[in-house]
């Protein structure tokens, strides 16, 4: 596969076989997951999210027909949304008490260890992170943890002590942030 600019990070060559894949889609607490295959260090950059990148509108249109594909689309602009289709995107699953986070770095999506991570551990992240004040989706949580909020919306409505917190660890994107100012 040749390097391109929708995909900077793509293998020039055949992954070596002897480096085997540092996570894996397995079952998980509700349905499948991203689960850690080796030990990640506090600030590792575990993986790249991958996937199409696709207008607000199309997304709105994607309820429809495939409404879990819809909810499996993340925020990546103002006006633009990543869809990860069947890529490891799909499967990374929300945590109150996430052990990742993702951060856009220019156009890569990169999920980061937020503390130490051991094999056989759950990749979540934070959805509420990547919710704009216009972005109306909301979904039940069941992810078992003490600090559970029950319902994942908007970024805005987060506890304050854990938005602050989230804040300075730089974990709510500039465009996320634009939202909420009118
Ligand atoms: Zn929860």
């Amino acid at each position: 596969m040749p390097r391109t600019a929708a995909n900077p990070a793509a293998p020039t060559r055949t992954p070596r076989t002897d480096r085997p894949a540092p996570y894996a889609v397995e079952q998980v607490r509700n349905g499948r997951g991203l689960v850690a295959t080796q030990r990640f260090p506090r600030h590792a950059v575990i993986l790249e999210l991958r996937g199409r990148i696709v207008s607000a509108a199309t997304v709105w249109s994607m309820w429809d027909r495939d409404p879990r594909r819809a909810a499996n689309c993340i925020r990546f602009g103002p006006e633009s949304y990543l869809d990860p289709g069947e890529r490891p995107g799909a499967f990374a699953n929300h945590s109150c008490e996430p052990a990742t986070a993702l951060f856009r770095e220019g156009r890569r999506l990169l999920v980061v260890a937020l503390r130490a991570i051991k094999p056989g551990e759950e990749l979540t992240h934070d959805y509420s992170t990547f919710l704009g004040a216009d972005d109306v989706w909301t979904m039940r949580c069941n992810c078992g943890e003490a600090a559970c909020r029950r319902r994942i919306a908007r970024f805005d409505r987060l506890p304050a002590p854990t938005l602050e917190r989230y804040r300075r660890l730089g974990m709510i994107p500039g465009f996320i942030e634009a939202t909420a100012i009118d």
